[in-house]
């Protein structure tokens, strides 16, 4: 998943991003609470990992404009604040999750998997397309009875891919959507993990899956049957 985290402590800051990062998710990162509303308004994550003392403004200030604003990015509240008037109050604001500092990383990994498969509409985590089947969940994926084995940023990309079945999707959507905001624009980073995904699914396949539309961006064409 594509997370924001909008955190000020800076050391737990990196601790989550590079933890949530090494369990497979992009982690955007934002100290500051204006900052961190302006980026949800502007990009489009999965989840918002949210801290509520911030600077500038503060949790329950951003979870009254992401409502305000119909954005409907699920939020995880993320607090040392430990009363129960707060925890009802970020849940009445739309927090979907509150998690009480200190909190247990692996934890924090079980509850995101719970959201997930919500947003996910379980039990439609299982994708078939053709022989291929991938479990957003499990992030196991089989082509052809073969167990293929993914680096993060390959799933990400064939998850997103499988999500636009059928639609062309363009480089710079792909670097929005799977690479950190920071990431320059220039480089051939997509180009690369594509052409690893696709010698990954489509090497010994009679019908290759994902084809290159020249000049506009990638396709992957299928019905998607979700299970
Ligand atoms: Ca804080």
């Amino acid at each position: 998943m594509k997370i924001l985290l909008i955190e000020d402590e800076a050391k737990l800051g990196q601790f989550l991003c590079d933890g949530l990062a090494e369990a497979g998710h992009v982690c955007d990162h934002f100290a500051d609470g204006s900052k961190g509303l302006e980026a949800a308004m502007t990009t489009d994550f999965d989840l918002i990992i949210l801290d509520l003392m911030l600077p500038n403004m503060n949790g329950f200030e951003i979870l009254t404009n992401l409502r305000q604003f119909r954005n409907q990015t699920p939020v995880l509240v993320l607090s040392a604040l430990s009363d129960t008037e707060k925890v009802i109050q970020a849940l009445d604001l739309g927090a979907i999750d509150y998690m009480r500092k200190p909190f247990d990383f692996d934890e924090m990994l079980a509850r995101i998997r719970t959201i997930q498969r919500r947003s996910l509409n379980q039990p439609g985590y299982l994708l078939n397309v053709g022989d291929l089947q991938v479990n957003l969940l499990s992030r196991e994926v089989i082509r052809n009875g073969q167990k293929v084995n993914l680096s993060n940023r390959e799933f990400a990309l064939l998850e997103f891919l499988l999500t636009h079945a059928n639609q062309v999707v363009t480089k710079t959507q792909i670097l929005e959507k799977i690479w950190d905001i920071n990431f320059d624009p220039g480089s051939n980073i997509v180009e690369v993990h594509m052409y690893q995904l696709r010698k990954k699914i489509d090497k010994d396949a009679e019908e290759p899956l994902i084809q290159t539309v020249i000049g506009r961006g990638y396709i992957l064409k299928g019905d998607v049957i979700k299970s």
